[in-house]
């Protein structure tokens, strides 16, 4: 490989950006020496500045794009840059979804070890979307304040805490914006305090915004410094006199049944109220100083305090025409739901036409969360057995199951590596197939290793993360399976992350 001598800081070179980084950086080269270069769209000719040498590549920084990529396109948001929570707005969607498949692909062959010609056979197209903005149903802003003390909504700039005012982010649900500016002009009226991280005084936190797309229901959640213990007589951190005074008289008013957590409470809530689809207001306790967002105790303040969303089962081999059945959960603040409901459909369609059941299966869904895909399956199974760490995402399970009527899904709580095998172990349950979806570092090789103990005839992997899958693809196929299907689905456009599901059959003994 060819050597950083000569390369300095702030040299400014041009290159032509012929590759792109697993992460969304350009990779552009020079003699055979790799610059990485942020925000650059493969195809670019660039004008970029060094800004990091290191033995066998370097860093640098897009400073003017000579010639634009065929693949470059405008970006939608004028922060897409500064924000880091796109990372390829400004790559054509057609070349985003190229790139994902082909770094599923890349994966597979490099970390699992399989053949090119035998990924090529069993890979089918990724699944995007018809329209890849505004499909965010959950969205968190952190308050802070601008120079002149207004108070402000927006995104963490780079690695840093200073808030950039953004309240219009085009990856979350239209209406975002108009709640947020409620919220603000609230808080401006009122003299209600942004939450100063550093001082750790002040009010509002943060705002988490989410909608069940399907119901139009929608939830806000104000993560607050307040308990709301004394009625608002001993005010934390900094609410101005005023504002404290209006506590308490909301309190003595008896405006709030119990305890009231914002000056004029119900100003904010009866001009959230006019929001069409508004169904819940509540305020999330965080008093710690901590970058954990949620507070663990939540108050609902006005409405319900769940919304509901539906999820329905869709046609792969029919272009993924609605079938006209679905499952509805209730979603609380803290409750773990997948965030884009559109591809969500999808990518369960998938695992369930994987699966490929009958009604007389037993099936274990690993990972189960709060039994999304379990409750997919059941309607299908003989009997579906989900496995959660959260034992609150086990009660949520449990609750939606409950209410969607379905009786043959049970939910046990703890670390699949641990239930599996005492399970099977003990009391002997057996698989016919199992469907896991693990977080990012994929499965532990305990569970891997029971599973293979199960024999299932399949086994369905629903991943976020293509490279623990390739590694554990290689444990599965050497231990009796074979990758029959795999394909990309993509569940969050603009960034670079992508959602895989693939089928494994049980090899036949000879
Ligand atoms: N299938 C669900 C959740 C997938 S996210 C859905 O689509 O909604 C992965 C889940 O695995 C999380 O809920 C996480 O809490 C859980 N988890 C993480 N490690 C685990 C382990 N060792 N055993 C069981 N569950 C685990």
């Amino acid at each position: 490989m060819k050597q950083s001598v000569g390369y300095e800081k702030n040299q400014v070179l041009t290159v032509e950006i012929i590759d792109i980084t697993s992460e969304g950086e350009g990779i552009g080269k020079i003699d055979g020496f790799p610059f990485f270069v942020k925000d650059a769209v493969i195809g670019d000719q660039a004008q970029i500045r060094v800004t990091r040498v290191k033995k066998n590549y370097a860093y640098a920084r897009l400073e003017k794009v000579l010639v634009p990529s065929p693949f470059r396109v405008d970006a939608k948001c004028m922060f897409h840059k500064q924000c880091g929570g796109c990372q390829i707005q400004a790559m054509d969607y057609g070349r985003q979804l190229a790139f994902k498949e082909r770094k599923v692909r890349n994966n597979l062959i490099r970390i699992g070890g399989f053949a090119p010609e035998y990924i090529d056979r069993v890979m089918e197209p990724i699944v995007g979307m018809e329209e890849p903005f505004y499909y965010r149903n959950k969205a968190q802003y952190p308050i802070g304040v601008d120079k002149e003390g207004n108070p402000v909504a927006g995104f963490y700039a780079g690695r840093t805490h200073n808030i950039i005012a953004n309240t219009d982010c085009c990856l979350g649900a239209a209406e975002n914006k108009e709640i947020l500016e409620v919220i603000l002009s609230y808080m401006k009226e009122y003299h209600v305090p942004a939450y100063d991280e550093t001082r750790g005084e002040g009010l509002i936190r943060h705002v988490l915004i989410r909608k069940g797309f399907t119901s139009g229901e929608i939830m806000v959640c104000l993560v607050i410094n307040y308990t709301g213990r004394d009625g608002g007589r001993k005010v934390h951190g900094g609410i101005r006199k005023e504002a404290a005074k209006d506590i308490v008289k909301s309190a003595v008013k008896g405006v709030a049944k119990e305890r009231v957590y914002l000056p004029s409470q119900e100003k904010l809530t009866q001009a959230l109220a006019m929001i069409q689809g508004m169904t819940s207001v509540s305020v999330s306790i965080n008093r710690d100083r901590t970058n954990v967002i949620m507070g663990k105790e939540i108050h609902t303040i006005w409405g319900k305090d769940v919304i509901r969303d539906t999820i329905h089962v869709r046609d792969v081999e029919n272009d993924f025409a609605d079938f006209g059945r679905g499952i509805t959960f209730s979603i609380s603040p803290l409750s773990f739901y997948q965030v884009n409901p559109v591809q969500t459909e999808k990518l369960y369609s998938l695992a369930l036409a994987y699966a490929g059941l009958t009604g007389k299966e037993t099936v274990w869904d690993l990972y189960c969360g709060i039994g999304t895909i379990s409750l997919f399956l059941a309607e299908d199974a003989r009997q579906v057995y989900g496995v959660e760490l959260v034992a609150q995402a086990v009660e949520d399970a449990r609750e939606n199951a409950a209410e969607n009527g379905i009786c043959n899904a049970q939910f046990l709580v703890g670390k699949a590596e641990e239930v599996l095998p005492e399970k099977y172990g003990k009391e002997g349950i057996a698989a016919d197939v199992i469907v896991v979806d693990p977080p990012r570092k994929g499965c532990d090789g305990v569970c891997l290793e029971t599973m293979i103990r199960m024999a299932p005839e399949r086994i369905v992997y629903v991943s976020c993360d293509s490279a623990t899958l390739a590694r554990d693809l290689r444990v599965l196929c050497d231990g009796g399976y074979e990758v029959k299907r795999c394909r990309a689905v993509d569940m969050f456009p603009m960034t670079v992350h992508t959602e895989t599901c693939v089928l494994l059959s049980k090899l036949k003994s000879t």
